[in-house]
Formats: C-alpha cells, sequence, structure tokens
C-alpha cells in the first residue's frame, strides 16, 4: 500500500462514521488523487478554479468535489454545476452570483457560509453576528436555486490549544444560534466544516460534521 492510502485509511480509523473527511488535494497531482480514490476516497477539497477544472476530466466521475478557497464572483460560473459543496461563500455578493449562475445553469447549488473567528486579519469570512441576524431575518428564502448547508470555520492559525479550541467553540455557538433562530424555516443545515490537519481531532471534540485535511493524507504542498 503506498503512503497515502495508509493516511487515509489510518485517519479513517480515527473518526466516527458521522464525520465526513474532505481530504484537501490542493497543489497535489491527479495522481495522488487517484491514489486516495483507490483507497477509498470520494470526497476531495479544492481551492482554485483553474487547478480544480484541470483535475476534473482527468479522475473518475464519483468524486464529490468541495470547494474549500476565496472564490471571486467572476470564477463562479465556471464551477456551478461541477462542486458538489461551496464551502467557502465569504460575501452575500458571492452568494448573490452563485444562486444566479445557478438559476442560468438549471442546476441547485449547495454551499457554506464562511465564518470568521480566528484572530488574523487576513482571512475571509463573515462576523458571526452579522451572519446569525442576516439569518434571523429569513433572507436566505430569496435564494432560488442555492441550498444553504451549514457553516465552515478555521480557527487561528496557533499552537496554543486552547485557543484553537475556544475558536471551534464560537464556530459551533454560531452555528447553534442559527439553527435556534431559524427552527421552522431552514431545512438541511446540518454541515458543520471545521478542523486541518492540525487541529481536526479538536474540531471534532467541538463538534464539527466535516473535516478537511490536506497535509496529513498528501504531505507538505509544493507552492
Ligand atoms: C488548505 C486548506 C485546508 C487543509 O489544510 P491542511 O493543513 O493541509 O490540512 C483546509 N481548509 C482550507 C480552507 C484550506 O484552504
Amino acid at each position: 500500500m503506498n503512503n497515502i492510502a495508509d493516511r487515509i485509511l489510518q485517519i479513517k480509523s480515527t473518526l466516527h462514521d458521522d464525520v465526513e473527511l474532505v481530504a484537501v488535494s490542493k497543489f497535489h497531482p491527479a495522481s495522488a488523487v487517484k491514489d486516495a480514490y483507490d483507497a477509498g476516497q470520494r470526497i476531495f477539497g479544492e481551492s482554485r478554479v483553474q487547478e480544480l477544472m484541470m483535475k476534473i476530466p482527468e479522475l473518475p466521475d464519483d468524486i464529490r468535489w468541495h470547494f474549500i478557497g476565496h472564490l471571486q464572483t467572476n470564477k463562479v460560473r465556471q464551477i456551478i454545476g461541477k462542486t458538489s459543496l461551496i464551502e467557502s461563500v465569504d460575501t452575500l455578493k458571492l452568494l448573490e452570483v452563485i444562486d444566479r449562475e445557478s438559476v442560468r445553469a438549471g442546476v441547485v447549488t449547495r454551499v457554506l457560509m464562511q465564518v470568521h473567528v480566528a484572530r488574523e486579519e487576513t482571512k475571509f469570512g463573515f462576523d458571526c453576528n452579522e451572519l446569525i441576524e442576516w439569518f434571523s431575518q429569513y433572507r436566505y428564502s430569496n435564494l432560488k436555486a442555492t441550498h444553504i448547508c451549514g457553516l465552515m470555520g478555521m480557527a487561528s492559525n496557533t499552537n496554543d490549544e486552547i485557543r484553537v479550541r475556544d475558536d471551534f467553540k464560537r464556530i459551533k455557538e454560531c452555528y447553534e444560534s442559527i439553527r435556534a433562530a431559524c427552527r421552522k424555516n431552514l431545512i438541511g443545515f446540518d454541515t458543520l466544516s471545521m478542523g486541518m490537519s492540525h487541529d481536526y481531532p479538536i474540531a471534532i471534540e467541538e463538534g464539527a460534521t466535516s473535516v478537511r485535511v490536506g497535509t496529513a493524507i498528501f504531505g507538505e504542498r509544493v507552492y
């Protein structure tokens, strides 16, 4: 067995059945994706439109691609109908464009709203309170072809486990507040994507239903 397969199986053996593993294959070649696929992995995460579009035709059709990077509105059209989930909706403008392009393509696009809690200025995403308010006003009911399935978030990039755990707790609280605010109207809002290679066990303890693991499966990325 190759290393990628070994690592996939090892990580999977530590996850409960109800936690989804997204193998983040960005910056790794299609051959590495195929190794993971052959080990049974079907969900892969990519963060660049061009790279995703190059990999799709080279790999099996039953792969479910998650888009996890910052998505520019002018590139939305290219990926509509090609992803099983866009995890990184970070502005209302982007949400609007995804919805419009989904209507145009005659598909329903599944998305997560990205929340920002990490204490680094450069990270994308919504402020939790802003998002709770938006949901509380049932603003999502205007969407025609977009299904909001939950939230995605990242913890601060630090070895301080207490701070990482606190960030995950805040993302989870945001998720629960939205669910409580929209109890009757928001259907299928059940995905909480948080945790990466170095912190996914903590994310799971704090309620993640989906983890995005790259380096721990594919090794270091060469940018
Ligand atoms: C790259 C990336 C990951 C995976 O990071 P690793 O540390 O390699 O596991 C997860 N989530 C997002 C949003 C990413 O951009």
